[in-house]
């Protein structure tokens, strides 16, 4: 069990998991994105790798030249800053205010003009060293390589699917067509950015689209994998997503936190995964008279960023604004991996189902599918066509996952085997005080059937598990003697309490 505990540290981030997954808002992954890319650009390089970018033209000190920094952050070119100047002298500076700036040629700065005026004085800027300002590192992006020197991506980083699903069977319980589908696009994905079409034979993006209830691991199944690869992630909600111009985001903020993600490193985040969740709340709305601007619009929108663009975001914030200096991502490389539940997709597809199976000798009762579990399992295009999602978004998504419902058994699967299984992570709580703890079989049962009744997933788990636990957590460390806790199923259903056995006094092999 040590070992298996050593291994644990190893995966501590993943440990997160659990307790982030009841705050699915989106500004929580802000936070954590922002917070990812200020932790990832203190980390990673050096400053010399990183440059900075003018607030006015967006150009990069590379190709701008030396900037200049203003109070507040704000860098600006030279040409810019030129430029400016230029303005106001044209527009009549009465004062004969005459700017050069240093970097463009002469340089310097003669405000003489403005220091023969009654009661102005003249500030110097060098004098407050506001050109030495530091610039937060979130508003600089990685300096790009020269073309020549530009490393093709080497996919042999990337490992075969069979070993990609291996790791994610460490993690990730069940879902096994799940997992081999989503291995196989990865890796054919990753050979994608790693070819060239010098024969003229260009392999399309495998773009997924993953169906699957509520809970049922679609956001964890992604970011295990993109944990595993090494590839940054930005993580969307779709239901805040408008069309551009609406109040919410625009579909470029999605980008923008994958750069985050990758520490503003363009290179890094141009190979990365952005994972869209809630991709059912942007069907087309029927029967509404109003403009579709969270809906059908943001489908079109999402269509160029899917299969490939150039997109403009801003460096260091979420919104574009005058002030934020800004990039451009291409989206070519980038995999795209959008996540729904689709609740009324059954539906539709019981509906096709029984139509089929209604022609011919093959009739079948009509209440045939009311009780199968996996009908999304069964869902094709012309479903999810029929539930809102428009064609052309749909051709940009090739591969179509689905992820089975948790049934109990898989409840306490998830309960126990995973890598950071709950259950694992209390019981290295526990053995930190010296003691042992045990679950029995049929308590695990109940926390299942429990989890079940709140139609929430695995998610609803580690809810049900904490609220039972802090007791034991609290009154345990209070008396050294105890050696030994096992949960039954009358303390989950509150009938009874946990089994206590203290130290020396342990019935060997009784709950073992
Ligand atoms: P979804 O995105 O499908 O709504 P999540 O990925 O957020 O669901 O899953 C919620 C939590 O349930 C995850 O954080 C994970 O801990 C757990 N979970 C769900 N399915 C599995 C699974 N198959 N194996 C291990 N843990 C799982």
């Amino acid at each position: 069990m040590s070992e298996e505990y050593n291994k644990n540290d190893k995966n501590d981030n993943i440990e997160t998991e659990f307790t982030e997954e009841n705050h699915t808002d989106i500004q929580k992954e802000d936070v954590s994105d922002t917070a990812a890319a200020e932790e990832a650009a203190q980390d990673s390089d050096d400053d010399d790798d990183y440059e900075m970018i003018c607030c006015m033209c967006h150009r990069p000190e590379s190709k701008a030249g030396k900037m200049i920094t203003m109070p507040g952050g704000i860098v600006i070119c030279s040409d810019c800053m030129q430029k400016a100047f230029d303005t106001f002298d044209k527009n009549g500076s009465p004062y004969g205010v005459n700017v050069n700036i240093p970097g463009n040629g002469q340089g310097g700065l003669d405000l003489s003009g403005l220091s023969n005026m009654p009661g102005v004085g003249v500030i110097n800027l060098a004098d407050l060293g506001l050109g030495e300002r530091e610039i937060p590192k979130n508003q600089k992006v990685k300096k790009k390589k020269a073309k020549d020197e530009k490393p093709k991506f080497d996919r042999r980083v990337i490992p075969a699917p069979h070993k990609i699903k291996k790791m994610l069977d460490e993690y990730v319980v069940g879902q096994e067509k799940a997992k081999k589908a989503i291995s196989v696009a990865v890796y054919n994905h990753y050979k994608r950015v790693g070819s060239d079409n010098a024969d003229g034979v260009e392999i399309e993006k495998s773009n997924m689209l993953l169906l699957g209830p509520t809970g049922s691991g679609k956001t964890y199944l992604v970011k295990t994998l993109a944990r595993l690869l090494d590839v940054p992630l930005a993580i969307a909600d779709a239901t805040s997503l408008t069309e551009a111009g609406y109040i919410g985001d625009d579909i470029e903020s999605v980008v923008s936190k994958l750069l985050a993600a990758a520490g503003n490193d363009v290179e890094k985040a141009e190979r990365g995964i952005i994972y869209i969740d809630e991709i059912d709340k942007i069907a087309k709305k029927r029967n509404t008279n109003t403009r579709d601007v969270s809906g059908e619009s943001v489908q079109q929108e999402l269509l160029k960023m899917l299969e490939g663009s150039e997109v403009e975001v801003p460096v260091g914030a979420n919104s574009k604004n005058a002030m934020v200096p800004m990039t451009t991502v291409n989206t070519t490389n980038i995999l795209f991996i959008c996540g729904g539940a689709f609740p009324d997709l059954e539906e539709i597809i019981k509906e096709r189902l029984t139509k089929e199976s209604s022609i011919g000798f093959k009739a079948e009762l009509k209440d045939k599918y009311d009780k199968e579990e996996n009908l999304l399992c069964k869902a094709e295009i012309d479903d999810l066509r029929k539930f809102g999602m428009i064609p052309e978004f749909l051709g940009r998504l090739p591969v179509l996952v689905s992820l089975e419902a948790l049934t109990k058994e898989f409840m306490v699967r998830i309960l126990k085997e995973p890598r950071n299984a709950i259950l694992k992570q209390y019981e290295k709580l526990l053995q930190m005080d010296e003691v042992q703890l045990l679950f029995e079989d049929e308590a695990l049962e109940a926390i299942a059937e429990k989890a079940m009744e709140k139609h929430t997933g695995a998610r609803a788990l580690r809810a049900i598990l904490e609220e039972y636990m802090l007791d034991i957590m609290y009154e345990i460390p209070k008396d050294d003697n105890i050696g030994r806790v096992t949960i039954t199923r009358a303390y989950i259903e509150k009938t009874g309490g946990p089994i206590i056995d203290m130290r020396g006094v342990m019935r060997l092999g009784v709950h073992a």
